[in-house]
């Protein structure tokens, strides 16, 4: 599968899930975007590591998820988006009645609006160039819930259903999107969960992740960034043209439970 000469835009890309996504479609021959809210010189360079890599153009654009009017103009300043992965999210586990206002409204801004904004910015683009691929890194947390992750899991059912209404709009041209639903992957996200999650429930570092983080995933191990970069370029795939609208989960049994 090739997607030489698409342009893809990755936000949130510097680490983690978005930057083995982007490493998989510079794979499979897009020139690829990164991003984060960062400026520094690792990350222009980590985005040029992964061009000469795969024999891509590889840029990168600081914009910061959490302001609309960033998220647009990352899509504009690219000047072309084909492919379009809203993977940029943060997480905070409290309880409900503890939980600061201020964290509520910038995990709904980074892990929900901004999607929003990039989509909003992208589909006149991909509408122009007669074919576009929309991937929403959502979670399992966007099909389930779990205590003390309120906005997480707010936001991330919020994507789940933007990502249909975006379909809904975009059914009757060739132009897809669809959400991507991990279940625990280990990344740097995950990494820092644990010792709140430690706290939380009182454990040790390996009985949470055994106890608490992969109990409801029946596989007893963590998804890869190699296995949800390859979903997404499947996702771009001819084969998943008629695709759109839906979840794909990649969490070990997670929602089978
Ligand atoms: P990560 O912390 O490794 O990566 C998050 C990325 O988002 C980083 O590149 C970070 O720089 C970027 N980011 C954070 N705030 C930003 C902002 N304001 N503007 C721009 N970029 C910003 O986390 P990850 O685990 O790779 O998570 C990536 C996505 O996958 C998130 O949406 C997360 O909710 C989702 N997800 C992760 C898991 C998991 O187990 N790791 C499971 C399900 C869903």
């Amino acid at each position: 599968m090739s997607l030489k000469g698409k342009t893809a835009i990755i936000t949130g890309s510097n680490s983690g899930i978005g930057l083995g996504v982007a490493r998989e479609l510079a794979r499979a021959g897009a020139d690829v975007v990164l991003n984060s809210f960062t400026d520094r010189d690792e990350d222009h360079a980590l985005a040029a590591e992964i061009g000469r890599e795969f024999g891509v153009t590889g840029r990168y654009i600081k914009a910061d998820m959490s302001k609309g009017e960033e998220c647009r103009a990352l899509i504009e300043q690219a000047g072309a988006c084909d492919i379009l992965v809203n993977n940029a999210g943060i997480q905070h586990v409290e309880p409900i009645d503890t939980f600061p206002a201020a964290t509520w409204d910038r995990i709904i801004a980074i892990n929900l609006s901004s999607a929003f904004h990039t989509t909003a910015t992208a589909l006149p683009l991909m509408r122009k160039a007669g074919w576009g691929r929309i991937v929403n890194i959502a979670s399992a947390h966007g099909l389930t819930a779990s205590p003390f992750k309120s906005a997480y899991v707010a936001a991330k059912h919020g994507v789940v259903g933007f990502t249909k209404v975006t379909a809904l709009e975009t059914a009757e041209e060739p132009i897809t999107a669809n959400a991507i639903c991990p279940g625990y992957v280990l990344t740097p996200l995950v990494e820092a969960q644990i010792p709140d999650q430690m706290k939380v429930h009182n454990m040790d570092r390996e009985t949470v992740i055994r106890e608490v983080m992969l109990t409801r995933q029946p596989s007893k191990q963590f998804a890869t960034v190699e296995q949800l970069g390859g979903t997404a370029v499947f996702l771009c795939s001819e084969a998943a043209a008629q695709i759109t609208g839906t979840t794909i989960s990649v969490d070990g049994g997670w929602t089978a439970l």
